[in-house]
């Protein structure tokens, strides 16, 4: 807590009380009695102190308002580290110069139509493979994905292109088995705050790609990745995939300021996941343009050979012919913000 703002009518008696209560936390304080309140501003390392110590600073009386300055994350703040994380996958660095495209179908299907989307969108320029085999639908009687067959097709898929996999973890049963198959554990909107499985994938060394929860705030998003990253996992990448709005037109409403905004608040690389965002295959494009445009380290796009026939996410999903017109208008944006693909 940095800046107390107190009450109107706040006695001298309440002044001092809290006086009395930040000096038994090591803190001094600096009383400027103005003409309509009295602000105290507090002195010493105030990172170390507890939210619950800072509430019940709220809680006392004659506190009108207590304003942090020391931002609630840490590990995952610019503060704490200056200089741009960049994450190794299999030589692949995700936060550098390079953009990178992890693409492929919402969910693995079978094998057939995986390795073929698979080597499509490799030809095209992706760097990663991306496919579900834990599905979270909103709908229990819908496709749930394959599983570990699913899992085994993708690993099939990446020996046959060379591309690393992306696929998501929904429990933490399922992670040992993940960690068999997968480089990067992604960590789907509805669990943005699954607190028990950000404990656990930030116990191992693996890349986790933290997705923004349905309406997270920003700071609740970067809470999410403090979790992980409390328990020793730094490597965690962002990606904004869209928040609920009133709109209804798209499926979400992709917030592109969240990618410049992360840039001056964290050091973490962030991603930007249009199909999701949007949920229709034609607006993907200007949104992936305006993406990388705006500063973002990669793109994860849906695709699939008949999107038509799609056990999920068919709407969104770009053939592979748009997909690779999509890439090759990616790199001339890339180019012009400095950046390649
Ligand atoms: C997905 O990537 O297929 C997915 C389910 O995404 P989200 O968690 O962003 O809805
Ligand atoms: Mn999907």
């Amino acid at each position: 807590m940095d800046i107390i703002v107190l009450k109107k009518s706040s006695t001298q008696d309440e002044i001092d009380n809290i006086q009395k209560r930040l000096e038994t936390k090591g803190l001094s304080v600096n009383i400027s009695k103005g003409t309509e309140r009295t602000i105290i501003g507090v002195i010493g390392d105030t990172s170390k102190i507890p939210e619950e110590e800072v509430d019940s600073v709220r809680a006392m009386s004659g506190v009108d308002e207590v304003m942090r300055i020391v931002k609630p994350y840490k590990l995952a703040s610019r503060d704490f580290k200056k200089e741009n994380t960049v994450i190794d996958v299999e030589g692949l660095k995700i936060g550098g110069n390079k953009i990178h495209i992890i693409a492929g179908p919402c969910a693995i299907e079978g094998r057939d139509i995986l390795l073929t989307i698979a080597q499509k969108v490799k030809e095209s320029g992706a760097s990663f493979v991306r496919g579900g085999a834990f599905k979270p639908r909103t709908s229990p009687y819908t496709f749930q994905g394959m599983g570990e067959e699913g899992l085994q097709i993708l690993l099939e898929a990446k020996k046959l292109t060379g591309m690393p996999i992306v696929t998501e973890l929904m429990d933490p049963r399922d992670l040992t088995l993940m960690l068999k198959y997968t480089d990067i554990i992604q960590i789907g909107t509805r669990n943005m705050q699954n607190f028990r499985l950000l404990l656990e994938v930030g116990m191992v060394d693996k890349p986790v790609l933290l997705k923004r929860g349905l309406s997270a705030t920003i700071k609740e998003w970067l809470m999410a990745a403090e979790y992980i990253m409390s328990r020793g996992n730094h490597k965690v990448i962002l990606c904004e995939r869209g928040v609920r709005t009133f709109e209804t037109i798209t499926r979400n409403t992709l917030d592109l300021s969240a990618v410049p905004v992360l840039k001056q608040l964290t050091h973490l690389p962030i991603i930007v996941d249009p199909s999701h965002a949007v949920g229709r295959w034609d607006l993907v494009k200007p949104m992936s343009l305006a993406a990388v445009a705006a500063g973002a380290d990669g793109l994860l796009i849906e695709v699939h050979t008949k999107p038509e026939e799609a056990c999920s996410d068919g709407e969104q999903s770009l053939k592979p012919d748009v997909f690779d017109d999509l890439v090759k208008s990616l790199r001339l944006v890339a180019t012009a913000v400095g950046r390649e693909i």
